[in-house]
C-alpha cells in the first residue's frame, strides 16, 4: 500500500493535536487506542493515542476532511470557499488547535 506521505504527515500531526487536547481536557472518560485507515488516499494511524469517543470521531473528521481538499496548495480553512467547516466539527477542532497548535494545518 502506498502512503501519500503528505497526507500521512498532517494526519500525524492532528492526531497530536488531538490527543494532547484529549489528555487534558477529557481526563475521567473511557478512552480508546485510535486507530484509523482510510482507504482512498491512503492514510493509516495505527495503535495512536488513546482518546475518547467524541475526540476518536473528530480527528476522523479532520483527518478525511484534509485528505478530501480539493485546494492545492490547501488554504487557511476561515479563507476557503469550501466551507467544510462550517459544522459542529469545525467548532471543536477550533477548541482543539486552540489549545494544542495554533499554528496547524487548519490555522496558521
Ligand atoms: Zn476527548
Amino acid at each position: 500500500m502506498m502512503i501519500n506521505s503528505e497526507f500521512q504527515a498532517d494526519a500525524d500531526k492532528l492526531e497530536k493535536f488531538v490527543s494532547l487536547y484529549c489528555r487534558s481536557h477529557h481526563k475521567d472518560r473511557e478512552k480508546e487506542s485510535f486507530d484509523f485507515l482510510y482507504q482512498r488516499v491512503p492514510v493509516r494511524i495505527e495503535g495512536g493515542s488513546e482518546l475518547c469517543a467524541e475526540c476518536s470521531k473528530l480527528l476522523k473528521y479532520a483527518i478525511i476532511m484534509r485528505v478530501l481538499c480539493p485546494l492545492d496548495p490547501k488554504p487557511r480553512c476561515r479563507k476557503c470557499p469550501q466551507n467544510c467547516f462550517r459544522s459542529e466539527h469545525w467548532k471543536s477542532l477550533e477548541e482543539v488547535m486552540k489549545y494544542s497548535g495554533p499554528r496547524s494545518i487548519f490555522l496558521k
